[in-house]
């Protein structure tokens, strides 16, 4: 379709700001979707306007613009405008343009808000227009996410002219589907979504949408699981001897963990590869099912594999394997970006000489060859895209593939949402662990909390400080690490105070990682880097600064570095702002423990748009679906997508072609489709 420059407007600059957001054509264009509406359509009488309110007024100018200057760089313009009920001020903080705007006595619509804090009726930094010229006033008007020097005017513009230049779009959903949900066409969809005549063809054009994008993703799902259907492999032979493993494990396995390995080791009797999900809180125990699988692997003749987000998560997993694995002749390595003398180690893995693999993306590269691969497992899944998965799966021929997460969803959500995959659920955590009780603090109770930190250090516990920052920024309220490793060495000359963030070398992260581990450091300071996975039971404090700053989930993933042992743990959130958003996350984050709960919780709280904006829930970014909130559209494309693969299961058929290019449209990244 034509670049964006050939809209009126559109010249060299403004399409390569439109570029930085990946819109090229006039079609990518039409696909970028408001966010939000400003109801102008209908104008309101002077006299009826409430203040704080956004609306749409239509009047006569009363006087010239009067320029006023309150400081340097401040410049007010204010005028005075009327209509039969009444006169409304208008005001302009540093827009010179509107000195020479007006004329007395013409008459323009103006949207804005109704200022709250004035006593005279007056709107703050109206958008106005002629009367007679109106292009964006007296109707429903969209509003776009915005980046860089992007301005709503100019997506606005830029998209009425792309409205009028587009022709009908072609149609690509089959007739059937589109009769059999009463969705509109793509046309007046794209048309609508952008500038609805009435909110009721806003609905039509944004079901029709969501409908497509939820169809889409379920089909792409359902197309993969039918290709993982048709590899064939040898089975296991032998699945039993996983209880060789289980005597030599320190602990029980808890049921539910006992429940999930036997759902695996089932699959691996199979003829045909593995794709399942195991879906456990922080904390359940998944490294030991995962350790149970690959010790069965081994036993069986393979080679087998994990893959970890982090380094220091990598070294955790391969401490942890080496004294599960003690005892047997198993041989394990750790493979990472930073290991040294890659190439012998690489020949022991093609050799087959290494029984388990152990590490990062370092373990996908190209350089590395496997010998025999029968199993690969993904750590801490959200980290990785899907086509990361697949790059270690296509190391070996119909690999038994296995993802872990700790941000479970809701069952209902991830059957939906994780179609391809089976799903297991360690729904349990070890005995004897204890809720770690949570708080949400103010900057008033520092005393207290320092002094909080003193007793439990005292007492040989350690602590972990997190923080959103590294260094100082421009933003003086937000805590950031190293400022507040210096603090705490001050306050707290007694304890060894550890820092440690993204930025350092993994060589220097392992250092301090481990320090901490052996318990020679007491306090820990840091960013997200200790977000994942990693394990230092006797670490039962948590202070989170700036809590504001995350998201549920993450805070929960947070949380969940403590509380890994026996002992009480605690969680301190330090937050700032009233948002209620924030004061409803952290009442969550007091009030429960639980992953899932907190996911669901999270789910709802965000709102469109972002909604799967953030990776952590490893779940694909929607456009326009609410994955939550439009469950029952969801529904619907779920068995029209479960009708169309049954009847069609390539999408060979003529009346499919429109939706396979789509499929692979959306998905070319994440989905491999042939
Ligand atoms: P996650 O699911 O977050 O990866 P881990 O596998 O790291 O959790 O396990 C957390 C901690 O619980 C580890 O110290 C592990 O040894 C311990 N653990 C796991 N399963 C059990 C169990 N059944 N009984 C007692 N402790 C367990
Ligand atoms: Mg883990």
């Amino acid at each position: 379709m034509q670049e964006i420059s050939s809209l009126k407007g559109i010249g060299k600059i403004r399409s390569e700001q439109f570029l930085k957001k990946g819109i090229k054509t006039v079609s990518d264009l039409l696909n970028y979707y408001p966010r939000d509406y400003e109801d102008r359509s209908n104008a309101r009488d002077i006299a009826d306007c409430i203040s704080g309110e956004d609306v749409l007024i239509k009047g006569i100018v009363l006087t010239p613009v009067k320029e006023n200057r309150i400081r340097k760089n401040m410049v007010l313009y204010t005028m005075t405008v009327g209509d039969d009920t009444g006169i409304i001020s208008m005001t302009w903080y540093n827009n010179r343009f509107v000195k020479n705007g007006f004329k007395m006595g013409e008459e323009f619509v103006f949207f804005g808000k109704i200022n709250p804090k004035s006593r005279k009726k007056e709107m703050i930094n109206p958008l106005y227009e002629r009367v007679g010229k109106e292009k964006f006033m007296g109707k429903i008007v969209p509003v776009y996410p915005l980046w860089a020097n992007m301005t709503q005017k100019v997506i606005q513009s830029a998209m009425a002219e792309a409205i009028k230049l587009k022709g009908d779009i072609e149609e690509y959903l089959p007739k059937e589907v589109i009769l059999e949900n009463g969705l509109c066409s793509i046309d007046e969809a794209i048309e609508n979504i952008h500038f609805p005549k009435s909110f009721d063809d806003f609905f039509k054009a944004r079901e029709r949408l969501v409908f497509e994008e939820l169809l889409f993703l379920q089909l792409a799902l359902m197309y993969k699981r039918e290709e993982n259907e048709e590899i064939k492999r040898e089975p296991f032979r032998d699945i039993k001897c996983v209880v060789e493993f289980l005597d030599k494990l320190p602990f029980e396995m808890t049921n539910a963990q006992k429940r999930c390995t036997k759902e695996i080791l089932l699959d691996l009797k199979k003829d045909k590869p593995m794709n399942r999900l195991i879906q456990g809180d922080v904390g359940s125990g998944k490294t030991a099912v995962a350790a149970a699988t690959m010790y069965v692997a081994v036993k069986n003749g393979y080679q087998t594999a994990i893959m970890a987000p982090t380094e220091i998560l990598a070294t955790q997993h391969y401490e942890t394997f080496l004294k599960f694995f003690e005892k047997t002749d198993i041989k394990i390595c750790l493979l990472t970006g930073s290991t040294k003398g890659k190439k012998a180690l690489y020949e022991k893995i093609a050799s087959g000489e290494i029984d388990i693999i152990i590490g990062t993306h370092a373990i996908i590269q190209d350089s590395v060859s496997y010998h025999n691969l029968g199993l690969v497992i993904a750590d801490e899944q959200h980290r990785f895209g899907v086509s990361q998965r697949a790059k270690l799966t296509n190391k070996g021929e119909g690999v038994h593939t296995l993802i872990m997460t700790a941000t479970p969803i809701p069952r209902t959500l991830a059957f939906i949402l994780y179609g391809d995959l089976d799903i297991s659920e360690i729904d349990e955590l070890p005995p004897g662990r204890k809720q770690v009780l949570t708080y949400a603090v103010g900057e008033e109770m520092r005393e207290r909390i320092d002094a909080f930190i003193d007793k439990n250090v005292k007492l040989g516990a350690q602590c972990y400080v997190v923080c959103p920052l590294i260094e100082e920024t421009q933003s003086g309220d937000i805590k950031n690490a190293t400022d507040l490793s210096i603090r705490l060495s001050k306050k707290f000359p007694q304890y060894r105070v550890g820092l440690i963030h993204g930025k350092m070398k993994a060589s220097e992260k392992d250092d301090v990682m481990n320090a901490f581990a052996n318990g020679e450091i007491n306090i820990l300071v840091s960013t997200t880097v200790i977000e994942v996975g990693v394990n230092v039971p006797n670490a039962t404090m948590m202070v989170i600064e700036n809590a504001e700053r995350f998201g549920l989930s993450q805070l929960h993933q947070l949380r969940g570095r403590v509380g890994r042992g026996n002992e009480q743990s605690y969680c301190i959130m330090f937050c700032q702002g009233t948002s209620e958003i924030m004061k409803k996350r952290m009442t969550i984050m007091c009030k429960t423990n639980d992953g899932f709960v907190i996911s669901e919780e999270d789910l709802k709280l965000r709102g469109p748009g972002d909604f799967f904006g953030t990776r952590q829930h490893g779940l694909p970014e929607m456009k326009i679906a609410n994955l939550f909130k439009d469950m029952k559209i969801m529904k619907k494309a779920k068995a029209s997508a479960e009708k169309i693969i049954s009847a069609d299961k390539a999408l060979l058929n003529q009346e499919n072609q429109g939706i396979l290019r789509k499929i692979k449209e959306m998905f070319d990244d994440n989905i491999a489709l042939n």
